[in-house]
């Protein structure tokens, strides 16, 4: 499968990596939006929410644990966003889930 999240996951991609278990991987984005701006990736391919099902949701949950932990290990003790494009009017460009962490300054609050 010719998944660019995947590829980080397997090396074959560099990436920056900030936190790393046997389930999940975060990094930093190529294209920063805020200044702190990672992304928190489960290491088994789902392509988006919309494929988060009762055998695969753990995690997802495993990613809502650790957030804080990444988020305040970043620096981001004044609070953070975290955030998931699904589809097409969301603009999602990588169909492998994942979650925006974002924060460093005081975030836009026009979300949409
Ligand atoms: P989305 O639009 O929600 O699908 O977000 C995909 C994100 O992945 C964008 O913010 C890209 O900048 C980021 N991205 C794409 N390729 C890479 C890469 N090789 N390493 C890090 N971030 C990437
Ligand atoms: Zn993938």
């Amino acid at each position: 499968m010719d998944c660019i999240f995947c590829k980080i996951v397997d090396g074959s991609i560099p990436s920056k990596k900030v936190y790393e278990d046997d389930q999940i991987v975060c990094f930093y984005d190529l294209e920063p939006q805020a200044p702190v701006h990672a992304l928190i990736i489960p290491k088994a391919h789902i392509a988006c929410v919309d494929d988060i099902n009762e055998s695969n949701s753990s995690v997802v949950a495993h990613i809502f644990e650790k957030a804080p932990e990444i988020a305040k290990s970043l620096g981001l003790e004044n609070g953070y966003r975290l955030v998931s494009n699904c589809g097409a009017d969301a603009g999602q460009t990588v169909f492998h889930l994942h979650f925006h962490l974002l924060g460093g300054k005081k975030l836009n609050t026009n979300m949409a």
